[in-house]
């Protein structure tokens, strides 16, 4: 059979080969003690990261069952895992790359068929060939970091609607501090997507050995990343995104290209559904009676906002249409969802609030849990109690004026240790301006930064945290609005 391969053609091919260099040379490098512990689980592997103390099995339970709920609430198949493997076997990682080189240099059409055109696969019994695995992964599996540096551990892809699927990794870290510092962004508690191929290289480029290490364990997009602490709303959470991001796949969509409201809105509405919270309709509603409309959601709304659009609309078209709409290109969300804006207000109209309901909606509208994670070091422990009692709906507006006055005044200078905390943060401001669409504000902060960096250098901490605060409070003021 003669492979013809046009210049499109010829770029995925290119694509496909450094993909597959990347897996190789990330799992085949490394020198230093294993800092993870890697286990298979039913849809996948688990990778748990200088956690000795987690309970594995309880980690597990609460996966497992955490992806039947949330399939079955949309009333999905769950992932069928491979069970003529229970136990995933360790490959040797050098027979593993010569395994791939030798296919890539002997039989290019082995690896290739889907991409140029042929819809042979090597599975015979599956109905289609999911283009984001090549026939050796769908027959073999897909390679996770193994008991050490020497070998892999080759888990198989479960089956999903008659479809092989990448299994699915969870990695966990000890703390959210570790988390967000090896992502030098302290601006979230958990994501579903991987390590971008990018962040990886740069950090091996750099020469930020230990950082490398930890980014090239978590390269494909089927993955959750979260702390050790994780509460189970947001294990259901990041679940949920992977069920999302399934469906879109299976059916021609792209989960990434939807709105943020749509997106994070699935994910909260799919928790608190199965969590039976519903605190999202009393902060949807404050937004809402206040005049606030569907086009102008400040960015911390948009997890209640965007979980009382997709509460609407499955009401109004059922789940089975919502599904469809999630995965059809067709849908103009931007049109979609404005044109939704009257219902919406009515439909939240009547809702009553308490002095604990209309708190909250102040504590969330103005980040507090954001700002309480950046000032994590130094913030006193009374402000800490303030923000869980916020947002658990038990606080009052004093409190929140009680936050602001703990938070402006000067804690002691730091030790060395809290200033490395500190500085750590300084990037999150960054993203957090480049989610913001006003120039004028961007350079503003960019501003605060750069003199954040000088007086950190200087060790200069009663300039260094007013900065802070200042900047604490711009972020808080226009985070993102859209
Ligand atoms: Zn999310």
């Amino acid at each position: 059979m003669a492979i013809v391969v046009s210049l499109g053609e010829a770029v995925v091919v290119k694509k496909v080969l450094l993909a597959v260099v990347l897996v190789v040379t990330l799992f085949a490098v490394g020198s230093l003690a294993k800092p993870y512990t890697s286990i298979p689980w039913l849809y996948g592997a688990m990778i748990l990261v200088q956690t000795p103390s987690v309970d594995q099995q309880r980690l597990i339970d609460q996966a497992s069952r955490a992806v039947g709920d949330v399939f079955s609430f949309w009333d999905l198949p769950t992932p069928t895992p491979d069970t003529g493997r229970a136990t995933p076997p360790q490959t040797d990682s050098q027979e593993y790359s010569d395994t791939w080189s030798s296919m890539l240099t002997q039989s290019p059409s082995l690896m290739l068929p889907r991409w140029v055109g042929s819809s042979q696969g090597t599975s015979g019994a599956l109905q289609e060939a999911n283009p984001c695995l090549s026939p050796w992964e769908e027959e073999h599996g897909i390679a996770f970091p193994g008991e050490d540096e020497e070998h892999l551990m080759l888990v198989p892809c479960p089956t999903w609607r008659g479809w092989r699927i990448m299994p699915l990794s969870i990695g966990v870290f000890p703390s959210r501090e570790q988390l967000n510092r090896l992502f030098r962004n302290y601006t979230f508690s958990a994501f579903f997507g991987g390590v971008s191929p990018m962040d990886i290289y740069r950090a091996q480029d750099t020469g930020q050995k230990e950082r490398y290490e930890l980014l090239r364990l978590f390269p494909y997009r089927a993955t959750v990343i979260m702390s050790a602490d994780y509460r189970i709303h947001l294990l259901v959470h990041e679940l949920t995104h992977w069920a999302s991001w399934l469906w879109c796949e299976r059916n021609g969509g792209d989960l990434f290209s939807l709105p943020r409201l749509i997106i994070e809105g699935f994910a909260d509405y799919t928790a608190d559904s199965l969590m039976h919270d519903d605190s999202w309709t009393r902060i949807a509603a404050a937004w809402a009676q206040q005049g606030g409309d569907l086009t102008d959601v400040p960015r911390p709304l948009t997890y209640q906002v965007g979980t009382s659009i997709v509460s609407l609309l499955v009401q109004e078209e059922g789940k089975d249409s919502f599904l469809e709409m999630l995965s059809d290109p067709a849908v103009d969300w931007d049109a979609v969802i404005p044109s939704l804006t009257p219902k919406w207000r009515a439909s939240l109209g009547d809702v009553e609030f308490s002095t604990g309901d209309m708190s909250m909606y102040r504590a969330v509208l103005q980040g507090l849990a954001l700002c309480r994670n950046l000032l994590a070091p130094v913030l006193p422990r009374e402000a800490y109690d303030i923000v869980d009692r916020l947002y658990d709906g038990r606080g009052t507006m004093e409190d929140i004026d009680r936050f602001w006055k703990l938070v402006s005044q000067i804690p002691p200078k730091p030790s060395e240790e809290i200033w490395q905390e500190m500085i750590a943060r300084i990037p999150s401001f960054m993203i957090v301006q480049s989610k913001d669409s006003d120039p004028d504000i961007r350079m503003v902060r960019a501003r605060l930064q750069v003199k954040l960096e000088k007086y950190a250098d200087n060790r200069d901490w009663q300039s260094f945290y007013t900065t802070f605060i200042e900047a604490l409070r711009k972020v808080v003021a226009h985070y993102g609005t859209g």
